[in-house]
């Protein structure tokens, strides 16, 4: 039987700062809880991604391990163009957003070219911009709040092409001077929060969801209701966090 989802992992070795696996789990699981068939395909250097791929996420890295995935990413320009032009939601958690852009300049002054996907671009500076954060997020016609952790020395710029995910009320987001937090382009999102972030904010996973299920050009999926009271709970000491 072909998967009603299939998931892939992208760079699954080397950008998974802070346990990004977490939402890759916390997806797989969300979909499975409401009988959805799921399949996670991880996706490393020279390896493609599985062709009808509804949601492809990109986790968190260090600047090396950046580096290492360049020339790599490079070479993935079309099938990543070609998949979110059929429709396929691309997610980038930090470093994997800033993969989703035009161009990452690093610590080190290394310039690596992006994905495109995500009119943004970053270049890195100092401070490093580091602690919790709580947003005000909209994504699929669907309002959220959103609580997680930032670490990046990246500051991103958003281009007229791109709006921003979330609007930051504690912590700095794309670069601490516009309050911005993330960016949305179509179906391709991208985030400095990690946590891992989904798990912890359910109504962000499922607006993800919700859009990787629906039919090209049709409206978002509707989702049956899950028992989140655990998640409810992660979410609510979340938002208790003094800082
Ligand atoms: N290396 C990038 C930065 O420092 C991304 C960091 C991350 O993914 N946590 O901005």
């Amino acid at each position: 039987m072909t998967a009603n989802l299939t998931l892939a992992h992208l760079y699954p070795d080397l950008m998974r700062t802070y346990g990004d696996r977490g939402n890759v789990m916390a997806l797989a699981s969300r979909a499975r809880w409401r009988g959805i068939d799921v399949d996670v395909v991880g996706v490393t250097r020279a390896e493609r991604i599985p062709a009808g791929a509804d949601l492809v996420l990109i986790g968190g890295g260090t600047d090396r391990a950046q580096e290492t995935i360049g020339e790599d990413l490079r070479g993935r320009r079309e099938e990543l163009r070609d998949l979110s032009g059929a429709g396929t939601v691309v997610v980038g958690i930090c470093g994997g957003y800033q993969f989703l852009g035009h161009r990452y300049v690093d610590a080190d002054g290394v310039a690596i070219e992006g994905l495109g996907l995500l009119d943004v671009t970053t270049v890195a500076g100092q401070p490093r911009i580091i602690g919790n954060v709580r947003a005000a997020a909209t994504f699929g016609g669907r309002s959220f709040e959103l609580f997680g952790f930032e670490n990046h020395g990246g500051r991103t710029t958003l281009g007229s092409g791109a709006t921003p995910l979330a609007t930051v009320g504690r912590g700095q987001g794309n670069n601490g001077r516009d309050r911005t937090e993330g960016a949305v382009q179509g179906s391709i999102v991208g985030t400095y929060l990690h946590g891992p972030v989904l798990p912890t904010n359910p109504a962000f996973a499922d607006a993800l969801l919700a859009r990787a299920l629906a039919a090209p050009g049709r409206p978002d999926a509707a989702l049956a209701e899950l028992d989140d009271r655990l998640e409810d709970e992660a979410h609510r000491l979340a938002r208790a966090r003094k800082r």
